[in-house]
């Protein structure tokens, strides 16, 4: 088979070698078939121009990897600029034990990480994407372990509409009928949420009319409204409080370098922050990693901070 492929080809090469060769008068070989030679040598140049473009794309990685994660299983996140306290490392310990809610994000298309997470019985909240393949297994399975359920609502990010927040998202663009529509069948879909988190968002979270019009609703629906924070543009607080919906902002993202070396790191800046502030809130993701550093990390974390549902962080502003 390799011999069938691979001979027409050095044939080739070696009439392409000929190409820029003027064929000798006294050859009357060559002479005769110059025609038939520049014709092959021309389907010869055309196929090592197909092999090049398979071994060097002419599109970028970026556009690459944004086609298939637009595909079935979502992009987790698009993560922003780290903004911290300035003063988190002269923290005093506070009297009372910190709180400390983990949400993880982007559930309903990894059964197997969702059971490792369950099984960690560690006060976990599950956020989970709207019209995902396994949402409403995890939904059943989540429920019956008492872990707690949000909506992670898809949300515009500021690279729309080159990465795609998935199904179901929540568009600038939309008239308020079509947003508050595709709102309330989100919702409907997963009425065990006891509150609701963007997913991506960093141009939505910006617009206020449009977050005043999601948080009335979520108002009404008594829902709490957990800001990813996917931008530090976000204007969600101020709705948030003229309406005095319960609500609180994303500290820390814990995996967005999904290493069980970064992975530590992050919670251990988590306990800091929840030992500065009385409270913190850190979104992880479904990876092996973060569920492998949690179970690591576990025996020390319950001895610095209480974990929490993420019900138990959010705030009415006064
Ligand atoms: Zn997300």
């Amino acid at each position: 088979m390799a011999v069938i492929f691979f001979k027409p080809i050095s044939f080739r090469l070696k009439t392409l070698m000929n190409f820029f060769r003027c064929p000798s008068p006294a050859d009357p070989f060559h002479r005769k078939n110059d025609t038939i030679h520049r014709l092959g040598n021309c389907v010869a140049l055309c196929i090592g121009f197909f092999f090049l473009l398979i071994l060097f794309p002419v599109f970028p990685l970026e556009e690459q990897a944004g086609a298939v994660d637009s595909g079935r299983v979502p992009i987790f996140e698009i993560f922003p600029e780290e903004e911290h306290p300035s003063n988190l490392f002269s923290a005093q310990t506070p009297q009372t034990m910190p709180q400390v809610a983990i949400i993880i994000d982007d559930m309903g298309y990894h059964r197997k990480m969702a059971r490792r997470f369950i099984s960690l019985k560690a006060n976990l909240t599950f956020s989970v994407l709207p019209q995902s393949p396994y949402g409403e297994e995890i939904i059943r399975m989540a429920k019956a372990a008492g872990t707690a359920l949000m909506l992670h609502l898809p949300m515009e990010p500021v690279e729309y509409p080159h990465i795609d927040p998935g199904p179901g998202a929540l568009l600038t663009r939309m008239s308020p009928e079509a947003f508050r529509e595709k709102l309330f069948d989100h919702i409907e879909e997963i009425p065990e949420a006891v509150g609701v988190n963007n997913h991506m968002g960093s141009e939505m979270t910006t617009h206020e009319d449009k977050m005043f019009q999601l948080f009335s609703i979520l108002k009404a629906k008594k829902l709490f409204f957990i800001d990813s924070r996917t931008t530090a543009e976000t204007r969600s607080r101020i709705p948030a409080r003229i309406l005095q919906l319960p609500f609180a902002q994303r500290d820390v993202f814990l995996d967005h370098e999904p290493n069980p070396a970064f992975i530590e790191k992050q919670i251990r800046l988590l306990i800091r922050i929840a030992r500065h502030q009385g409270q913190a809130i850190g979104i992880a993701h479904p990876h092996r990693a973060t569920y492998e550093t949690l179970k690591r990390m576990l025996p020390e974390i319950r001895q610095k901070v209480k974990l929490v549902p993420a019900g138990a962080v959010v705030h009415t502003a006064g």
